[in-house]
């Protein structure tokens, strides 16, 4: 059942099903784990593929990710970034999450799937970005924060000329309007956002789109309670 509504969704994306025994087996380790520690709300398996699987595959259709550099900020576990790496393994993947044990999890499924290559990060966004500055061609995140703090956490990360993904509902123009001052502060550039339906489904989401058009000043990011405190 479970492997129709990903073979089903995978094929309305123009995506081969030869990488669904992988998402199969990352559906599995997460439920087990999910028993012993909380990753994620959705358990029945059938929502794992649609709400979890599916929404991060559509992201394939809706940018160009063949050999990017990629960020998921907030990555959880896994969400949007792992399954996008084994549907498109030409991806050079970095989940970065606050949570160890979190990460802990996403390190194990990696080393299951033989994705030795994807980089598991603990730690904070406004930390990380020290070391790895405007180093990612594209930065994704989902249910992480509200736009104008999710700008100033992913866009620092992004390199000039790359691109921040946020995934959104549909019910986001007051969001949007409150981060254009944020986003231009940041060195970005809003897009029009692209409105999609998880495949197989009627739900409708929204893929906020942001260039990086400028490089993002020092002072940028601030601390997470400043960010907090006083979103730009
Ligand atoms: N993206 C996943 C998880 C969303 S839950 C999904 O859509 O399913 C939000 C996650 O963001 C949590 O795991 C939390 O630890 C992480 N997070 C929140 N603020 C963060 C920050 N500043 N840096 C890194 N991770 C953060």
């Amino acid at each position: 059942m479970t492997e129709d509504i990903l073979r089903q969704g995978l094929s309305a994306l123009s995506l081969p099903s030869e990488r669904i025994p992988a998402l199969l087996r990352y559906g599995e380790l997460l439920a087990e784990k999910n028993k012993v520690m909380n990753l994620t709300a959705i358990t029945d398996p059938e929502e794992v593929a649609r709400l979890h699987f599916l929404d991060s595959a559509a992201l394939l259709a809706l940018a160009d990710f063949r050999g990017e550099s990629v960020v998921d900020v907030g990555t959880g576990a896994g969400f949007p970034g792992l399954p996008l790496r084994i549907l498109e393994p030409s991806i050079r993947l970095t989940l970065l999450d606050a949570q160890r044990k979190r990460v802990d999890f996403l390190q194990e499924v990696c080393g299951e799937l033989g994705l030795l290559d994807v980089e598991c990060v603990h730690g904070r966004a406004e930390e990380f970005a020290a070391s790895r500055r405007e180093s990612f061609g594209l930065a994704v995140s989902r249910a992480v924060a509200a736009l104008p703090v999710l700008a100033e956490l992913c866009l620092p990360l992004v390199r000039v000329g790359g691109k921040f993904l946020a995934m959104k509902s549909v019910d986001t123009a007051e969001e949007l309007n409150a981060a254009g001052r944020a986003v231009s502060l940041l060195g970005g550039r809003l897009e029009k956002p692209l409105d999609y339906v998880i495949p197989g489904t009627n739900i409708p989401r929204r893929l906020v789109i942001i260039t990086k058009i400028t490089e993002t000043q020092k002072k940028y990011p601030r601390t997470f309670a400043k960010i907090k405190k006083n979103p730009l």
